[in-house]
């Protein structure tokens, strides 16, 4: 089976750099959400924590779960609140509020212009009585930008937001609650970062997805997806590979079945525009669910090591490619 290699060292490298941003490690909350961004939840959840990161943000409850014993804090995005020593759970509606379990700890997001999740700026008092009248704990408040990747006085305006929240939860008594606001982009373009914490994903995994006009931070890719050879044939000119007969021998030469294919969450991509694979080869004719053809008869392949330039020619984003890859593929430390 294709199998997928994480470097560890580029993984340290990078959380160095967004160390160097933050101020400190212990103010990273790494962000392990869809299988670690397609790495691996266990692995990443193994790696961070031995790299001295205490704090983990993800999706579902049982992710927390999964790596519960690694971190101090795990930050549930979306799912049921309940009471739990180390998980806290963000409330992005009002309903999740009553439907909380009694005594649980919980992050207030603010929409502060994302529309997408989060409590209103008009509905934050609102939240705060009835966060207190369901006997919730209140650990923290937090938002998301919806443009901190481009250069424009969106994000101020978000940040403005921003503090008239915090203010109202001030006013309210609170004191001790973390605040967080930042994504990769907004850490990486941050020049005096004063939160508590920086949810922080695509960068770790060693993306910058900020346009080329911000000072360039130097990340490492940490995944690379290899495929393993099947059999190899001799195709005489004229004959045709794959699904289709889509790719055409223009001279007798030696074609390979390797393992990966859209089972595996690798793109079919568009049959006009083959995918180069890291090593410069072309994928000749479709991809199939399980295979894809080269002109190669190396063992082994390395398809994709980085995961922006993937990307580019699939017409999509780092993040896709990587969270698409399939759960069982094997993912291996370097
Ligand atoms: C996914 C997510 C992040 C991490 O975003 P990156 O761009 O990968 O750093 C941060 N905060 C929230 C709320 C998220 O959903």
């Amino acid at each position: 089976m294709a199998f997928i290699k994480i470097n560890k060292e580029n993984f340290y490298h990078n959380l160095n750099q967004i160390a160097l941003k933050t101020g400190s490690k212990e103010k990273i909350a790494i962000v392990l959400k869809d299988n670690a961004y397609g790495h691996g939840l266990i692995l990443m959840a193994k790696l961070a924590s031995e790299f001295g990161i205490k704090h983990a943000v993800v999706r579902k409850t049982d992710e927390a779960e999964q790596i519960e014993a690694l971190f101090e804090t795990i930050l549930v995005l979306g799912d049921t609140v309940m009471n739990h020593e180390k998980f806290s759970y963000t409330i992005n509606t009002l309903e999740d509020i009553v439907q909380a379990q009694k005594g649980a700890k919980v992050e207030l997001k603010v929409d502060t212009g994302m529309h997408r999740n989060g409590i209103a700026l008009d509905e934050v008092d609102e939240a705060l009585t009835q966060i207190k009248e369901h006997g919730l704990n209140l650990v923290g408040v937090m938002t998301h930008f919806r443009s901190s990747d481009v250069l424009s006085s969106e994000l101020f305006w978000q940040q403005k937001n921003f503090e008239e929240a915090k203010d109202k939860i001030e006013r309210a008594g609170y004191k001790d609650i973390r605040i967080h606001s930042h994504n990769s982009a907004a850490i990486l373009r941050s020049k005096h970062f004063t939160e508590d914490v920086v949810r922080v994903g695509i960068a770790a995994y060693g993306y910058n997805e900020l346009d080329g006009t911000f000072d360039k931070v130097p990340l490492k890719p940490v995944l690379s997806l290899y495929a393993k050879r099947v059999s190899t044939r001799i195709l005489n000119e004229g004959e045709r590979v794959g699904y289709g007969g889509d790719f055409t021998a223009s001279e007798k030469m030696s074609v390979s079945t390797y393992d990966l294919g859209y089972g595996d969450g690798w793109s079919r991509a568009d049959v006009q525009h083959p995918f180069v694979i890291a090593e410069k080869l072309p994928i000749l004719g479709r991809v199939s669910m399980d295979f894809i053809a080269l002109a190669s008869d190396k063992e082994e392949v390395c398809v994709m090591n980085d995961a922006q330039d993937a990307a580019k020619q699939l017409g999509t984003i780092s993040y896709e490619v990587m969270t698409a890859l399939h759960k069982d593929i094997q993912r291996t430390l370097l």
